[in-house]
């Protein structure tokens, strides 16, 4: 059985948890990039916090919502990243009201499957898909084993904060980054850091109605 899920307080909580972030990612930015990834971020979220009264009533349609919005507002290479992971989040779960475990593993694994095709990076390049990718996996299979909804959350942020953490020894591959060669290695990742900050939001507000 699904739960009913609040999609306009979903957004809402990812606009409030990536302004509340918002220095933090311009900093991690700052070392191996050019330091505007928080900034970027806050000002494509809250163009959507404009939006959200009428983006509709199910999660899906908040996620698509979200997803126009940030593809034309998020400055940088970002935009078009986020963009296609919340449109790719909203389209397993069309049309419905309620979603359970099932629902909210397709949704990671389309939202991943678009964000490698459009960024073209694998894991252990540098960039969000280092938490995407793991954190996914973790999801699924905590599903396939069984595990509760609730369950298979906590693996999701548990999995996506040590998949944020491996990017501190990685080489950048992908992006601005990239140009900085070996001297890109120890500091996290911008991009695996608001990853992880909207998956663990995306957590909360699901655990919320549990
Ligand atoms: P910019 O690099 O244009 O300043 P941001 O600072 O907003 O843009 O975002 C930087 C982040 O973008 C990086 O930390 C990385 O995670 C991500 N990124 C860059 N290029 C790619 C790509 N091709 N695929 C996936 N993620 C990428
Ligand atoms: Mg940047």
């Amino acid at each position: 059985m699904g739960v009913r899920i609040n999609g306009r307080d979903v957004v809402l909580s990812l606009i409030s948890a990536i302004n509340e972030n918002k220095a933090w990612l311009s900093e991690i930015d700052g070392a191996i990039g050019d330091g505007d990834h928080g900034v970027n971020m806050a000002k494509g979220f809250n163009m959507a916090k404009e939006k959200v009264d009428d983006a509709g009533e199910t999660l899906s349609e908040q996620l698509k919502s979200l997803g126009m919005i940030l593809v034309s507002n998020i400055g940088g290479a970002m935009g078009p990243i986020y963009g296609t992971f919340f449109m790719r989040m909203a389209k397993p779960i069309e049309g419905k009201y309620e979603i359970d475990e099932n629902d909210f593993k397709s949704m990671l694994e389309s939202a991943l499957e678009g964000v490698k095709k459009r960024g073209q990076a694998e894991v252990g390049d540098k960039t969000l898909v280092d938490t995407l990718e793991p954190a996914t996996k973790a999801f699924a299979e905590s599903v396939e084993k069984g595990l509760s909804f609730k369950e298979a959350l906590d693996k999701m942020v548990e999995t996506a904060k040590k998949g944020m953490e491996s990017t501190k020894d990685l080489v950048a591959k992908k992006g601005r980054s990239s140009r900085l060669g070996d001297r890109s290695k120890g500091t996290i990742d911008a991009g695996a850091a608001s990853c992880y900050i909207i998956l663990k939001t995306l957590a909360e507000s699901i655990e919320k109605t549990l």
